[in-house]
């Protein structure tokens, strides 16, 4: 009845919209109580401020807040102070800033100066957008308190060295993740501590979910804080994955406004890692051949590959996996807790 899921922004979010649409209409055990790792090696610090985008976008989405046409960002934003910066000339002009946005990363930063833990500020946030709706059955958490930021290395050809390193935002908000990477470099990752509760949040579950959160740029860097994948290969729990990647393409690839995660087709290359449902399985592997995987969900339309997935050492099963709305979404995520329940 513990679920934990180890989220990033946008798809992660929803999925767990519907994870929880699913422990509410009794689709799944409605006594379960969840706990979300999210990623922060979004994070950026803009005009003095601390934003961690992945955070939000739970927060958000969970607490109702969320832009439902952009899947990001407050509902109802507007844009007066990322107006006023620009008047005055104050770069970057490239990041969006929200005007209530900003009073979140005001709350963030002021409380980092004071000194608090990104995870307690975290919980303090969520006082305001997850308890009225869940109590204290979901829990958001950091994956890590220290400072992690993910960088991408582009060609330059005016740089001595030929090319030059973008922060992931930069990236993707920028650069549209139109020019090619050549690498992907998580920086303060290796020195990174997990966030306090994570490892015990693995340790006592009784299900682990990897929701089709971006490999590389989301649930890269979680599976990247040492020790996390040491929590999730001794956990008595299952793991279970559901696919980003249907056909050849990251699910809302080809939309105008796209999440950060699908965009990041060209990361997937640059990482070595084959753009398809088995790529994604293989990058995570099998608990059984030294992974962290019981079992991984692909769309319908990828039923071909479910023979190849499962010769990885996992049980897999093919079945819709467009987060259309609550109900489709819960339908999915029951069908994951199915797989290796
Ligand atoms: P980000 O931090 O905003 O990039 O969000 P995440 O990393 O949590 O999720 C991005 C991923 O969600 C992308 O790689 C998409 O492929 C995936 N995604 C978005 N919508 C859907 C959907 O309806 N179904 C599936 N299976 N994946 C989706
Ligand atoms: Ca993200």
């Amino acid at each position: 009845n513990a679920i934990t899921v180890l989220s990033g922004g946008t798809g992660g979010a929803r999925f767990l919209q519907g994870l929880l649409h699913g422990i509410h209409s009794g689709l799944v055990s409605p006594t379960a109580r969840v706990t979300i790792v999210a990623n922060t090696a979004d994070d950026v610090w803009m005009h003095g401020l601390k934003i961690s985008p992945d955070l939000d976008a739970v927060m958000y989405t969970l607490g109702d807040g969320i832009d439902p046409e952009h899947g990001s960002g407050r509902r109802n934003e507007t844009r007066s102070a990322q107006e006023e910066l620009a008047a005055y000339g104050v770069e970057p002009t490239w990041f969006t800033l929200g005007d209530r946005e900003i009073a979140t990363h005001l709350v963030r930063t002021q409380m980092l100066e004071a000194g608090y833990p990104l995870s307690q500020i975290t919980a303090a946030l969520c006082k305001r957008w997850l308890s009225p709706a869940y109590g204290d059955t979901v829990r958001l958490v950091p994956m890590s308190d220290d400072r992690v930021e993910t960088h991408v290395a582009i060609a330059d050809p005016d740089a001595p060295s030929g090319r030059r390193v973008v922060h992931v935002q930069e990236y993707f908000v920028r650069l549209h993740a139109e020019v090619p990477a050549e690498a992907v470099a998580v920086i303060g990752l290796d020195e990174s501590v997990p966030a306090p509760g994570v490892l015990a949040a693995i340790a006592e579950a009784d299900l682990v979910i990897l929701p089709p959160s971006n490999p590389i740029v989301s649930l890269g860097p979680i599976l990247g804080v040492p020790g996390i994948v040491d929590a999730l290969r001794a956990t008595s729990a299952k793991v279970v994955g559901v696919s980003p990647v249907i056909g050849d393409r990251f699910v809302g690839s080809a939309n105008a406004g796209a999440s950060t995660g699908s965009m990041g087709e060209q990361l997937m290359t640059a990482t070595g890692v084959e753009v398809s449902a088995a790529g994604v399985a293989k990058l995570y592997a099998a608990r059984s051949a030294g992974g962290v995987l019981d079992g991984w969900l692909v769309d319908s339309t990828d039923a071909a590959v479910v023979a190849e997935v499962e010769a990885l050492g996992m049980a897999c099963r093919a079945v819709p996996l467009l987060m259309t709305d609550h109900a489709a979404t819960a339908t999915m995520a029951t069908a994951a807790i199915e797989l290796v329940g």
